[in-house]
């Protein structure tokens, strides 16, 4: 028998790995963009015909090549950009494979033109299905050219996947921006049929951003920043406010890289919950910079997978830089919050502390008790909270707050402060047993009674969950409460931690359960509906969110409780809600993200007024 294995001839053997790194003519356009920023080109034009199926023409103004180098760059694992193995340790390039060309060449009619900046003459080559089949002299601009035509004119298969023309564009356009994202003092072109469809000139990262989304994203961006020796994450995330239902402008990169790494954009999503809607979601720029040591690229053919050497560390810093980002945003845009220096922390892996406004001390109001103006929960003496940071945004100077008559029909449905309450909190009033308003430094701030309710309890539950405090207060008359089987199921799933919240459960039957205590401030009569409305809560989010069981459980039971806050308030409650609602780690939104407040800017009054 004769031996039966033997080497595949070239052409072949580029048009398998042609498979693997051009999926589609959005593949090879992004291959050409990257070799023309691999150059040093400051210019890149691309022009398309027909969504790049019959042309694809990368014009840069780069280092271009020798005459003997643009003959190689076709051949397969030709490259400059490594010689040796440890260099895949330390790519700064955006190519190093050596495939591209070789795969491209392999697919399609390709014809380079190029010329070094020194270099009198350039170099055409023309390269089909592998084959040279014209090489010569030529006199063209300095930089490189190349036309890809008619992309997988010898593999009809895979011609015929090639989805509608919108569709080719759009992914073409998705590489496009990744580029152009990231190199912004280059500047591009994009032309599609003749039709000029984008232009960018060298600018700063934001203005990159905007000129390709539009103007709209001008007011839509926050800064992120972290900057430390071992990474640096940089650029923008978008305003909750404008997170939106569908993935949209989601954007990682590595060393001047696009990647796609799902653990990384949870991190990101983690660090929005409780301030957007659970089914929107944000939009973010994120520029890593790392020592290409700690990264492994070279996991797969088109380079859009990235391993790093500890991801989790990189998970906390960028989950940290974006709250920080959002915090900073979100209330210091809007309200003139004058905090102090010293509310600092120090986020994971940073030799300089963070300012963080909502990083104050707990206390441990109870916004459920019902007191009078002049108890506490304990039946003791108010006492201010320890939390000096909201205090500012009053300005006390400013503020005069005449007490108009009670009975005065002008004021309808708005209650105003006792006779006897605090001076300094009368710029507190409540408005239908639902909101409180207050002066602040740039004008009035509308509180939601309910919602601000809400965010308290749930992060106090949380913390007491969390610190397995218990603050339980018996039942004088216990009483019998009874599920179906399988929420009485969920009751002894988490009993444990019922418990540490301070409901006291004794199982009497199969479903029915004895309550000796609730936690302390809980003034419900009807234990039944409560837990009923809390168990339905709980399923909803155990069913549509992916929370760990603590988090559920304080934003479900906060939710349920919620709804029963609506009352009058006194003047010293407002403010202990003021203070507590802005000692929380995020005031402006409850768990599942509706705003808490809105802010009415002083100039806005004055516009209404005329004045
Ligand atoms: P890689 O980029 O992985 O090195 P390619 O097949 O994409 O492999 O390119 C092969 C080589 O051809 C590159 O290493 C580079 O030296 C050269 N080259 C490709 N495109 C250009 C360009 N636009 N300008 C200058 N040199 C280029
Ligand atoms: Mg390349």
């Amino acid at each position: 028998m004769t031996d039966i294995i033997h080497l595949l001839p070239d052409s072949v053997a580029n048009q398998i790995a042609a498979g693997e790194v051009i999926l589609r003519p959005a593949s090879a356009v992004k291959e050409l963009l990257e070799n023309a920023i691999d150059a040093g080109a400051t210019e890149i034009n691309l022009i398309l015909k027909d969504a790049g199926k019959t042309l694809i023409h990368i014009v840069d103004n780069g280092s271009g090549m020798s005459e003997s180098d643009a003959r190689m760059s076709f051949e397969r694992h030709a490259t400059s950009k490594i010689k040796q193995a440890n260099d895949l340790f330390a790519i700064r390039t955006l190519g190093f494979r050596g495939e591209a060309l070789a795969s491209i060449a392999a697919i399609a009619q390709v014809e380079m033109r190029t010329r070094r900046h020194d270099d009198e003459l350039g170099t055409l080559v023309e390269v089909e299905g592998s084959k040279v089949k014209n090489q010569a002299n030529c006199s063209c601009p300095a930089g490189t050219s190349i036309m890809v035509k008619n992309l997988f004119y010898n593999v009809p298969a895979r011609r015929s996947f090639l989805k509608t023309e919108t569709a080719e564009l759009k992914h073409i356009t998705d590489e496009f921006f990744r580029v152009a994202l990231i190199y912004n003092d280059v500047r591009f072109t994009l032309h599609h049929n003749q039709k000029l469809l984008y232009q960018v000139l060298s600018s700063n990262r934001k203005q990159r951003i905007v000129s390709l989304f539009g103007s709209g994203y001008n007011e839509r961006l926050v800064p992120v920043e972290h900057i430390s020796e071992a990474i640096s994450i940089t650029g923008f995330i978008g305003k909750p406010e404008f997170a939106r239902k569908s993935r949209g402008e989601q954007f990682f990169f590595v060393n001047g890289r696009f990647i796609r790494h799902p653990y990384l954009n949870h991190s990101i999503e983690n660090a929005y919950r409780e301030l957007i809607p659970v089914d929107s979601l944000p939009s973010y720029f994120i520029f890593i910079d790392t020592d290409p040591a700690t990264i492994d690229i070279n996991i797969h053919p088109t380079k859009t997978e990235v391993n790093f050497l500890d991801s989790k560390v990189i998970y906390a810093v960028i989950r940290s830089a974006v709250r920080q980002a959002l915090g900073l945003s979100n209330l210091l845009d809007s309200i003139n919050f004058d905090v102090e220096r010293s509310f600092e922390y120090q986020s994971p892996g940073t030799e300089h502390p963070i300012k963080n406004p909502f990083d104050f001390p707990k206390s441990d109001f109870n916004p459920f008790e019902k007191t009078g103006p002049d108890k506490n929960p304990q039946g003791l003496p108010w006492e201010k909270p320890s939390i000096k940071g909201w205090e500012n945004l009053y300005d006390n100077n400013n503020v005069q707050f005449d007490q108009p008559q009670k009975n005065d029909d002008l004021f309808g449905d708005i209650s105003f402060p006792d006779d006897s309450a605090e001076k300094e909190k009368t710029n507190v009033f409540q408005f239908r047993n639902r909101f409180i308003i207050s002066s602040i430094k740039s004008g009035l701030v509308l509180i939601d009674q309910q919602r601000a309710y809400e965010r308290i309890v749930y992060e106090q539950y949380l913390d007491r969950i969390n610190q397995s405090q218990q603050v339980v207060q018996q039942e004088l008359f216990p009483c019998q409460v009874s599920f179906s089987l399988s929420d009485a199921e969920l009751i002894d799933e988490i009993m444990a931690e019922l418990n540490v919240l301070g409901f006291h459960l004794n199982k009497l039957g199969k479903n029915t359960f004895v309550v000796s205590g609730t936690p302390s401030g809980i003034e419900e009569t009807d234990l039944q509906s409560l837990f009923e409305s809390f168990l339905e809560n709980y399923k909803k989010n155990l069913i549509e969110l992916d929370l760990d069981k603590s988090t559920n459980l304080a934003r479900s039971l906060a939710g349920s409780l919620s709804v029963r806050s609506a009352r009058k308030l006194y003047t010293e409650e407002m403010g202990h809600l003021i203070d507590e609602l802005f000692s929380c780690k995020v005031p402006d939104r409850t768990p599942d993200g509706r705003k808490i407040f809105a802010i009415i800017p002083e100039e806005q009054v004055n516009q209404w007024l005329n004045r």
